[in-house]
C-alpha cells in the first residue's frame, strides 16, 4: 500500500479522495522558509524527483517564521542536547513561565494591563479556556451580587424594619423584603441557565464543541455540529445595532440600600446572561476581513453593558502578521482575554496561549484547568524565541506586505471581471475571486464557490510551483499569507502566478485553468462502503413554476468523450484526458441540470424536459458495481432524483444506468411522480423495427440476442420469439442458469438456445444486443462472414465495436430511437442523435408529461404489456420509431393491427 491508500484507509479517507479530485494529493518532503520540497506524484508527470513549491499557505497561517527556522531549529536542538523533559507535569516548568511572563509583557505594552496566561496545544485550546474563564467568572460575579443583595435584606431587616417599605427610587412604595426577594430569585434563576456567549458573522474560532458554536459558516453539515454554549451571533457589525444588539437580554432588577438614618433607597441594576463576546480583529478563516476600529469599539462597550468579557481572538492575525504584534494594537481598542496560536509556536511546536487581565482572573482556574501537553518547556522555549523573531521581523512584514498587496491589487484592477478584491494587512491577505458562470451545466457543478478555489489552487501548484489554499468557511478567497521571510523575486512570481489565473477566468478558458486535472490518478479511485450518506437539501427549485408539467430525465454520462459534448468549453481535451478528469472527480460531482427544453405532441400537448445528468461514466458505474460499491451509485441517482423533484418534476425518467443501479427503477420511491426507465418505449421501437425485417425474411429467421437477461433483452426475447424459427440468447460466461430461466417463458415452438460465448452469433442472420457493458462487446470476428446480417443495437454507449459497420455484408440498425413529431430539434448534450431524433427511453418520460394520468409503463421488470402501452402511448402524440442506419434516418408508422395481433397470439 503507497501513502495514499493508507492516509485514505485509515486517516482521512474523505480528504484523500476530495485531494485526489483536486488533484491536490501532493506529499512534502521537507520544509525550508517560505518553501516546501515536494515528493513527485507518480513518474509520469515531472521527470525529476522533487519540486519546490512557494508556500502560500503557511500552515494556515502558522508559518510566520517559516518553515524550520534556523534559529528556532538551534532552540529545539539545544532542548534535545540538554535532554530537557517533555513531560514534567506537576512541577515548576520554567519554559511555560517565562513564555506566560514575555506575554504579558508583549501585551501589556500596548494595553497597560498585566496578565495571567494559560497555555494549551491548540487554538481551540485556547478559545475553549476562555470559554470556560468566562463562565467562571459570570457565575461568581452572580454569586457575588447575590451575596450583597442577602446582606441587603438583613440591613433592611435590621435597620428599617421587617416590613420597611422604599422611600423613593423605582420601587418607592414598594415593601424593601419583597422587592429584595423578587432580585433574588432573577438572580438565582440567571445562576441556573447557562450563559450566553456572543460572536460575530462569518467569525471562525475552531471545531471543537465549544469553539465550534462560535464559529459561523464553516461549511459544516447541520448533523456534524454538536451544540455548544448558548450562544448570539451578531449579523450586523454597525455600532448601534452592536451596542444595543443583546438589550432583550438584560433583565433590570432592583436593589436596596438603607442609609444612616434607617431609610432604605431603591436603584435599578442590569443583569446579563452575556458571559464574554468574542472577536477576531482581522477575520482570517471567512475571507480575510477587518474589523471596522468602530466596531471594535462597539463590542467593547457591549460587553461592558453586560459586564461581559471581550476577548480578541489573535490567533491567526496576531503575533506580528499583520506587522504589529496584535491585530488589535492600531484600533486602541483593550480587550480582557487575548489568544495566540499558529504562528506562537514558530511552525515547530504546538501551542497556544489564552491571556486574562489579571483583574478578572478567577481563583483556583488554573487549579482545574489542567492539560497533559499544556506548559511543557519543549514548546515553551520554542514560542518565546518565535516571539522575539516575530517582533524582530516587524518592519520587514509591513515592507513585504505592502508590496504584495500591491502586486496583488494591479492583478485585480486588469481582472475585474475575475478578481473582486485584494483584503488585508501585512502578511495576512486574501483574493477573493468572481464565481464564473460557465455555459454548461458540467462545468457550473464543477466550479462552484466551494471548489473554485481549490480549483485554483490545483493550477498555481501545478503550473506555477505554489501553495494556496482558500479560507475555510469562504473558499472564493484565496489566502495568501506567506512567511517574513519572503524575497521580493517571489513577491513577483506571486503576482505573475495569479495574473494568470485571473485571465484564465476573465477569458472563460477552463479547458486551461482545469488542464492539471487531466493527469490520470496515480490511484484508482474506490467508493467508501458503508458511508451512510446523508440525504442532501436541494436549494429550492431554481426554474420556477412551470406553466406546462415539467418532467426530468436522468442519464448518467456514457463514454468520457462525451464531456466535450455536455461542455464544450473543454472541447479541446482528448478522449484520454476526459477519462483522467471524470476518473478524478468522480464521486466529488453533484448531479447537475444539463439543459431545459419545451417539448410538443402532435395533439397539441406541452410539456417541458429538464435533462440531468448523474456525473458518472458507464464504465464507472460498471466498474463499480462489480466491485460491490453499487449503494453508492444508488445514493447518486438517488441524489439525482431529489434534484429532479426539488425542480418540480411531475415524471421521472431514468436512462442509461441511473434505472440498472436502481433495480429498474424500483429503488426509486416517489409519490405522486410517476417514475420510469423508459425501456418499454425503447423494446417497442425496436420490436417494430425487427417485425418489418423479419416479416421479409426468406430464409431462417434465426435471432441472435445479446444481453438477453437484461430487463430489456428478457422482454425483447418474449416478444420476437412468436416471429422467428430459433433463437440464441447469448450472455456473459456464467449466465447460462439465467438464459434458461428467460428461455423457459418464451413460446414453446421458437427453437431456442442458450450460449455464452459471442461466438454463437456467427450463424445469426438477425442480432439484437441490449447489455450494460461500457465497451463495445460485438467485435466483426463474432459475425457471420459471408451471408447478410442486422444488427439491431439497442444499447448506450454501443455494444458493436465500429469496425462491425464497416462490414460489406452488416447493416448496423440503432435501434430504441423515436422521432419527435413536427419539425422539433432540441439540443440536448451528450446526445449524439441526428436532430429531431430522441432516445425512447427519453421520449417515454415526456409522453408521461403529457399524460398525467398514464400510468408508469416501465417500473421495474417491463412485460409486453407495458411494451404495448409504451407504444400506444406514442402513436397517440405522434411519436415514432426512427430507422437509423449509420447516418441514414427513415421512419415508420407503428405498425398498430400488426402488433396488436401478435401480442394477443404471444399472451394467448
Ligand atoms: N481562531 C482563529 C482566529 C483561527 O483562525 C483558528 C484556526 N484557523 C482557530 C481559532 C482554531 O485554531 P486550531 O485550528 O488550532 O484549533
Amino acid at each position: 500500500m503507497n501513502v495514499d491508500s493508507v492516509f485514505e484507509r485509515y486517516s482521512r479517507p474523505e480528504l484523500a479522495r476530495l485531494f485526489r479530485a483536486l488533484r491536490l494529493d501532493v506529499t512534502y518532503r521537507s520544509g525550508q522558509g517560505d518553501h516546501l520540497t515536494r515528493e513527485s506524484p507518480g513518474a509520469g508527470d515531472r521527470p525529476e524527483a522533487a519540486d519546490q513549491v512557494l508556500d502560500l499557505v503557511g500552515g494556515a497561517g502558522s508559518s510566520l517564521l517559516g518553515h524550520n527556522h534556523p534559529e528556532l531549529l538551534a532552540v529545539a536542538r539545544r532542548c534535545f542536547d540538554e535532554q530537557i523533559p517533555f513531560n514534567a507535569q506537576v512541577s515548576v516548568r520554567p519554559g511555560a513561565a517565562e513564555l506566560a511572563r514575555r506575554l504579558s509583557e508583549i501585551v501589556g505594552s500596548t494595553t497597560g494591563a498585566s496578565y495571567v496566561v494559560t497555555l494549551g496545544s491548540t487554538g481551540a485550546d485556547a478559545v475553549e479556556a476562555a470559554v470556560k474563564h468566562a463562565t467562571v467568572e459570570h457565575r461568581r460575579r452572580l454569586g457575588a451580587l447575590q451575596e450583597d443583595v442577602e446582606l441587603s435584606l438583613r440591613r433592611v431587616r435590621r435597620d428599617a424594619g421587617a416590613d420597611a417599605v422604599c422611600a423613593d427610587g423605582p420601587a418607592a412604595g414598594r415593601r424593601c423584603a419583597e422587592v429584595l426577594g423578587e432580585t433574588l430569585d432573577r438572580i438565582t434563576g440567571m445562576r441556573e441557565t447557562d450563559p450566553v456567549f456572543v460572536s460575530l458573522r462569518n467569525a471562525f474560532h475552531g471545531k471543537s464543541a465549544g469553539a465550534g458554536t462560535l464559529t459561523h459558516g464553516g461549511n459544516i453539515p447541520a448533523d456534524l455540529h454538536v451544540p455548544g454554549p448558548r450562544h448570539r451571533r451578531l449579523h450586523d457589525w454597525t455600532p448601534e445595532a452592536v451596542v444595543s444588539a443583546l438589550d432583550a437580554e438584560r433583565v433590570a432588577v432592583h436593589t436596596v440600600r438603607v442609609d444612616a438614618a434607617g431609610v432604605p433607597h431603591s436603584a435599578v441594576r442590569h443583569l446579563s446572561p452575556v458571559a464574554a463576546c468574542f472577536v477576531e480583529p482581522i477575520q482570517g478563516e471567512s475571507g480575510v476581513h477587518e474589523v471596522p476600529v468602530e466596531t471594535l469599539a462597539a463590542l467593547r462597550e457591549l460587553a461592558d453593558r453586560h459586564d461581559a468579557a471581550l476577548v480578541f481572538d489573535e490567533i491567526q492575525c496576531g503575533m506580528g502578521r499583520t506587522g504589529t504584534f496584535l491585530a488589535s494594537e492600531g484600533s486602541g481598542v483593550v480587550a480582557d482575554y487575548y489568544l495566540f496560536s499558529k504562528s506562537l509556536g514558530g511552525g515547530l511546536a504546538k501551542v497556544s496561549a489564552f491571556l486574562v487581565d489579571e483583574k478578572r482572573y478567577v481563583a483556583e482556574f488554573g487549579r482545574h484547568h489542567t492539560s497533559t501537553f499544556a506548559d511543557d518547556d519543549f514548546s515553551s522555549r520554542i514560542a518565546t524565541a518565535a516571539v522575539e523573531l516575530a517582533l524582530s521581523y516587524r518592519d520587514r512584514v509591513v515592507e513585504t506586505g505592502a508590496r504584495l498587496r500591491e502586486r496583488l491589487v494591479e492583478v485585480a484592477e486588469r481582472w475585474p471581471d475575475s478578481v473582486v478584491e485584494v483584503r488585508g494587512r501585512g502578511l495576512l491577505l486574501g483574493i477573493e475571486f468572481v464565481l464564473p458562470r460557465p455555459d454548461s451545466g458540467l462545468l457550473r457543478e464543477a466550479i462552484d464557490s466551494e471548489s473554485l478555489g481549490y480549483l485554483i489552487a490545483g493550477r498555481l501548484l501545478h503550473t506555477h510551483g505554489i501553495r494556496v489554499i482558500p479560507t475555510l468557511s469562504a473558499p472564493t478567497t484565496v489566502r495568501v499569507q506567506p512567511s517574513a521571510l519572503l524575497e521580493a523575486a517571489d513577491v513577483d512570481r506571486v503576482a505573475v502566478a495569479f495574473d494568470d489565473v485571473a485571465g484564465l477566468l476573465s477569458r472563460g478558458d477552463y479547458a486551461t485553468l482545469l488542464a492539471h486535472l487531466t493527469v490520470p490518478a496515480t490511484e484508482e479511485w474506490k467508493p467508501r462502503q458503508h458511508v451512510p450518506l446523508p440525504r442532501r437539501d436541494w436549494p429550492a427549485p431554481t426554474g420556477g413554476e412551470a406553466d406546462v408539467p415539467r418532467v426530468a430525465f436522468l442519464a448518467n454520462i456514457d463514454s468520457p468523450g462525451k464531456l466535450g459534448s455536455l461542455s464544450p468549453e473543454l472541447a479541446a481535451w482528448s478522449d484520454a484526458q476526459c477519462t483522467a478528469a471524470l476518473d478524478r472527480m468522480w464521486g466529488e460531482l453533484d448531479p447537475f441540470e444539463v439543459v431545459r427544453h419545451r417539448v410538443t405532441s402532435e395533439s397539441g400537448g406541452e410539456v417541458e424536459v429538464v435533462m440531468v445528468a448523474a456525473p458518472f461514466t458507464a464504465a464507472q458505474a460498471n466498474g463499480a458495481l462489480r466491485a460491490g460499491h453499487g449503494a453508492w451509485l444508488r445514493r447518486t441517482v438517488l441524489d439525482a432524483v431529489d434534484l429532479s423533484v426539488s425542480l418540480g418534476a411531475q415524471a421521472i425518467g431514468l436512462g442509461g444506468h441511473t434505472s440498472i443501479v436502481t433495480n429498474a427503477a424500483r429503488d426509486v420511491v416517489e409519490h405522486d411522480i410517476k417514475v420510469t426507465s423508459g425501456n418499454s418505449l425503447t423494446a417497442a421501437c425496436a420490436y417494430d423495427l425487427l417485425r418489418l425485417q423479419l416479416a421479409e425474411t426468406d430464409g431462417e429467421r434465426r435471432v441472435g440476442l445479446v444481453g438477453a437477461i437484461g430487463n430489456i433483452g428478457a422482454v425483447m426475447a418474449e416478444l420476437i420469439a412468436p416471429h422467428c424459427d430459433s433463437m440464441v440468447l447469448v450472455g456473459r460466461p456464467g449466465s447460462a442458469r439465467r438464459l434458461e430461466a428467460v428461455a423457459a417463458r418464451l413460446p414453446g415452438r421458437v427453437d431456442v438456445r442458450i450460449a455464452e460465448d459471442l461466438d454463437a452469433l456467427r450463424d445469426c442472420p438477425i442480432v439484437v444486443s441490449a447489455t450494460n457493458s461500457a465497451d463495445p462487446v460485438i467485435l466483426p470476428g463474432h459475425l457471420a462472414g459471408e451471408q447478410k446480417v442486422l444488427v439491431c443495437d439497442l444499447a448506450v454507449p454501443g455494444d458493436v465495436h465500429p469496425a462491425v459497420a464497416g462490414l460489406s455484408n452488416v447493416t448496423l440498425v440503432s435501434g430504441g430511437r423515436i422521432q419527435l413529431p413536427g419539425v422539433q430539434t432540441p439540443h440536448f448534450p451528450g446526445l449524439t442523435l441526428p436532430p429531431g431524433i430522441l432516445y425512447s427511453c427519453m421520449a417515454e418520460t415526456m409522453l408521461l408529461g403529457f399524460e398525467p394520468g398514464t400510468p408508469s409503463p416501465s417500473y421495474g421488470g417491463l412485460s409486453s404489456k407495458g411494451v404495448l402501452a409504451a407504444r400506444d402511448l406514442a402513436a397517440r402524440h405522434g411519436f415514432l420509431p426512427a430507422r437509423i442506419v449509420s447516418d441514414d434516418v427513415s421512419v415508420q408508422p407503428w405498425i398498430t393491427d400488426q402488433f396488436s395481433r401478435t401480442h394477443e397470439e404471444h399472451t394467448r
